[in-house]
Order: C-alpha cells, then sequence, then structure tokens
C-alpha cells in the first residue's frame, strides 16, 4: 500500500510553468493538524498491510518544517510490526545540513526536482517571484553528495524543454554525476487540466515520440549498463524479462491513494481534483474503511477492466494501459501509438544487439 501524502496541500514557493495545481491556490498556507498527522499514521498502521510506503508531497513537503517529520516518524515507531518505508518529493530549495541529516538517520529516499541545465530550470521553475532557483538547487544536491544521502532526480520535459533533451541529459550524466533519474513528459493529458491544449507546454503526440528518440539515442551513446532513465528502462524492463517497476505501466494504480492535508482521500495526487473521485474523508472514517469503500472498490474496477484494444495487444503485460490519468474518454491511454512504436524501437534494438 503506497499513501501520496499531500502535507501542505497546494501550497508552493515555486510557480513551475506545468504545474497541475496552478490552478488552485497555491499562496496560501495550508498543513495538516498534527492530530490528523497521528490519526493517519494509526490507520496506516492498523491497516494489515506488513509494509506501507509514505510518499510525501506538495506543493513543497519541506514547508511542513521538520517537526511534522519527526511527529510522523515517532508516531510510526508505534507500530513495530509494520515496516514504514517514507520518501520524499521536493524541490530541494530549502534543504540545509538539519534536513539532510534528518533524511538520512530515518533512511528517507529523497526525490528532487530539476528540469536541466540553468537556461531550462529558469524557463520552467522559477520562484514565486519569478527568480531563478538553479543555484539553489545544484548547491543543495551538493550537500546531500557531500552528506552522504542518497537521492534520485526527476525531470520534466515540456515542450519549451523540446529543444534541450541532448543538453540536459549531458548534464545530469556528465557534470553532475548521476545514474539514474526519471522523466515526466508534460504530455495532452487529462489529469494536466489548467496546461492542456497550451502549446507552449504540452507535448504533442509527435513531438512525444522523437522526444522519446533523443533519450534512447543518449541512452545508447554512453554505452553504460549502469544508467538508468527510469522511462527508458520501463521500455528495456520488457525484454529483460523484468516486470515494469513504474505504475504507469505496471497496471498498480488502485495500490495507490492520496490523502490532501484536510483529510480528503484521492486515488492519487493526479486524480484529486474532483468530488467524482473523491474516495471519503480521513477526518470521519478509518482508512480501512475508505480503501474498502464501494468508491475505491469502483475505481479498482475502472482500472482492472480491460480496454478493448488492449486484449490482444502483444505489450499488454508490459505496458497495461498506462496511466489511468492519461486515459481517453473511451478509457484508453491516449499515447497508446507512441509506447507501441517506443516498444518496437527498443525490441528492434535488442534483436540486432545479439546478432
Ligand atoms: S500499447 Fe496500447 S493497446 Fe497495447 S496495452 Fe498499451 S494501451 Fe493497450
Ligand atoms: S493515476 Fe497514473 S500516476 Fe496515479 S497511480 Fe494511477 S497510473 Fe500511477
Amino acid at each position: 500500500m503506497t499513501a501520496i501524502i499531500k502535507s501542505v496541500g497546494n501550497f508552493c514557493n515555486l510557480r513551475c510553468v506545468y504545474c497541475f495545481y496552478s490552478h488552485l491556490d497555491q499562496a496560501s498556507f495550508q498543513k495538516m493538524e498534527h492530530g490528523l498527522l497521528k490519526k493517519l499514521i494509526k490507520d496506516m498502521g492498523e491497516v494489515g498491510i506488513a509494509k506501507v510506503t509514505a510518499i510525501w508531497h506538495g506543493g513543497e513537503p519541506l514547508l511542513a518544517g521538520l517537526d511534522f517529520y519527526k511527529l510522523a516518524i515517532a508516531e510510526q515507531k508505534l507500530y513495530p510490526d509494520v515496516q514504514f518505508e517514507n520518501r520524499l518529493q521536493t524541490n530541494a530549495t530549502f534543504l540545509d545540513e538539519r534536513w539532510v541529516s534528518f533524511f538520512k538517520d530515518n533512511n528517507f529516499g529523497i526525490g528532487v526536482s530539476l528540469d536541466g541545465t540553468k537556461r531550462i530550470q529558469d524557463l520552467q521553475r522559477p520562484d514565486r517571484q519569478g527568480h531563478s532557483t538553479f543555484d539553489k538547487v545544484v548547491k543543495n544536491l551538493e550537500l546531500m553528495q557531500k552528506l552522504g544521502l542518497k537521492f534520485g532526480l526527476i525531470q520534466t520535459i515540456t515542450s519549451k524543454g523540446l529543444g534541450f533533451i541532448r543538453e540536459s541529459q549531458e548534464f545530469f550524466y556528465h557534470t553532475l554525476g548521476l545514474r539514474s533519474w526519471k522523466i515526466n513528459f508534460v504530455d495532452e493529458s487529462s489529469c494536466l487540466i489548467n496546461v492542456v491544449d497550451d502549446p507552449t507546454i504540452t507535448i504533442s503526440e509527435n513531438n512525444l515520440l522523437q522526444a522519446y528518440d533523443e533519450l534512447i539515442d543518449f541512452w545508447m551513446s554512453t554505452n553504460d549498463p549502469s544508467l538508468e532513465i527510469e522511462e527508458i528502462d520501463q521500455f528495456v524492463a520488457a525484454f529483460l524479462g523484468r516486470r515494469p517497476s513504474s505504475c504507469n505501466f505496471s497496471g498498480s494504480c488502485g495500490n495507490y491513494f492520496c490523502v490532501d492535508y484536510n483529510g480528503l482521500v484521492y486515488p492519487c495526487d493526479r486524480i484529486c481534483f474532483d468530488d467524482q473521485h473523491l474516495l471519503g474523508d480521513l477526518r470521519e472514517k478509518s482508512l480501512l474503511e475508505i480503501m474498502t469503500g464501494d468508491k475505491a472498490e469502483k475505481f479498482r474496477l475502472k482500472v482492472r477492466n480491460v480496454h478493448p484494444d488492449c486484449i490482444s495487444c502483444k505489450w499488454r503485460p508490459f505496458c497495461n494501459n498506462g496511466c489511468t490519468a492519461m486515459h481517453n474518454k473511451t478509457g484508453k491511454y491516449r499515447h497508446c501509438e507512441v509506447r507501441k512504436k517506443v516498444f518496437e524501437r527498443i525490441c528492434s534494438m535488442t534483436a540486432s544487439s545479439q546478432k
């Protein structure tokens, strides 16, 4: 079971051009109350599952303050039979030695959002006043490296960044010395309701295919088996007999839930915008009641229902109809055709390398 916890709701000090909360209030201070945090951890501890994962998300989750996470860890320790895994996704602008030591001591998996070199980061991830965040983020990546805290990186590629794909990959690999990062494309998806159809941000189908090609070309050019670009690795996994790990390939959507700062529970932080997808209110019910309730069951049935086009598709075990938030009106993954072409390309590359 994996909980995406929006400890400060949509509250954030940055104003990323592609943020899917930018049509909502991001300036007012919101924070999960300590009483609700304790109830959430109690419910997770008592749900009857041996391993639960908490992904602390935002807005910017560090704005909740260090005491908030110290309390979360103290509450988790009340359930020694449950293995809690903590991950946190941050813009890294507030990190300092205190935070880094805390994350290291408590085995947090840290994900940092950085979109590439300074000119790409400045185009896409300015702060609330429009100032650059690049130097601060890179300085804090160096701090984590110096203090021995492992982290992952997430890069978001919009149509603004299409001309800089190679540059950003070189930067991560050669300048920062990273060997693993994740990529999110801002494509024409239903979850990005505020930016959809904005061609200055969303990537069209044709450009998406080209972006994959550029990533594959870079990945091949390194000839480095230790390099893992997660988005490409999901395709490669299929040919190595590995199950894809990412929810938008593995068909594991439905095992996740998202708790907003005010206790409202949704299936995912990409599906948390309307009452139609509201699963329940943690202030009124237990997590177990919500997760076994009719609405959650209905959502699981919906995502596990195989789309007619997928039934005979050879890529189905490795694709599973993509991300639910990116389904079209018929319930099919919007970028099915792109995905098929990328699978074919990886397949032919693998075949020719085995000759
Ligand atoms: S590639 Fe297309 S048809 Fe095949 S499983 Fe994925 S979404 Fe379904
Ligand atoms: S909606 Fe998409 S991102 Fe969210 S859990 Fe489902 S597959 Fe994953």
